[in-house]
């Protein structure tokens, strides 16, 4: 099913499940009672879809990312072999918007980049989990975008400023709770012109084997994030901007990207 976070005219952010197809006149949209902590389950209040405005499908504690885990975006950063360990970083739950939010370019940074990538939504509690049953704490997935400052990435030497910024995370449209993650197509548009096209079956590390990684070091909770990373084709977003991720079998994320109104023109 479709699990999505959004809110209704004059109402707080809920959660809800998707019946019908997204666009079509007779979606409609169920709320969920108890999410993201099970047992949830449904309640008798629906919203026509087309009256709600969807948000990023989960605020979790923590998003956690994966570097260099496609070989042919590890050869388009400069390097020869992936590393022997899966770099993980963290990206602020603060960097997370959601579907037709907008990216706001920092004035610290003057290559931002996108980064298309399949997420994982956790929907346990998940600590040291073994690799066979790694795939139990999947709750489902969703469209995500690597939002990142190229500059400060090579300049930092490490990757908090240049992951971190608000809007840096988009997450959406849904959350799609009945998919095998193993190969999935996944591409990013840039203005409709297509910069990224992989499968998710090219990842070096599998979904399974990155919640184990993770998990090793910290606990994983309901709604946290898992990103798997990016393919090759990544590249320049400027002001003006609409980028799309679009994923097999989940559906298409959206978002403007604009300049940062505070920095001096
Ligand atoms: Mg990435």
């Amino acid at each position: 099913v479709r699990i999505a976070r959004f809110t209704a005219p004059d109402q707080t952010p809920r959660y809800g499940v998707i019946a019908g197809e997204p666009g079509e006149p007779d979606a409609v949209i169920t709320e969920l009672a108890g999410f993201p902590l099970p047992p949830f389950e449904l309640t008798a209040v629906s919203h026509q879809l087309s009256q709600v405005r969807l948000l990023a499908p989960v605020v979790g504690s923590k998003i956690v990312a994966v570097g260099k885990n496609y070989a042919d975006h590890v050869r388009e950063m400069g390097g020869d072999e992936p590393p022997a360990d899966p770099v993980l970083f963290l990206k602020p739950s603060t960097s997370v918007v959601g579907p037709g939010d907008a990216i706001v370019l920092p004035a610290l940074s003057h290559e931002v980049h996108h980064e298309a990538e399949l997420a994982v939504v956790i929907g346990g509690i998940v600590r040291r989990v073994p690799v066979e049953r790694a795939l139990d704490a999947v709750l489902g997935y969703t469209c995500a975008n690597d939002v990142t400052a190229r500059d400060l990435q090579r300049s930092d030497g490490q990757w908090t400023r240049a992951k971190g910024f608000d809007t840096f995370c988009p997450l959406g449209p849904w959350i799609e709770t009945e998919l095998d993650p193993s190969g999935l197509q996944l591409q990013c548009r840039v203005d409709g012109q297509l910069r990224q096209s992989a499968s998710t079956g090219d990842l070096l590390r599998s979904v399974a084997e990155l919640i184990a990684y993770a998990s090793a070091v910290m606990t994983l909770l309901p709604g946290d994030v898992l990103l798997t990373g990016t393919p090759a084709g990544v590249g320049p977003l400027v002001a003006g901007n609409r980028v799309d991720v679009t994923i097999e079998g989940i559906g298409t994320l959206t978002n403007s990207v604009v300049a940062d109104p505070m920095a001096a023109p």
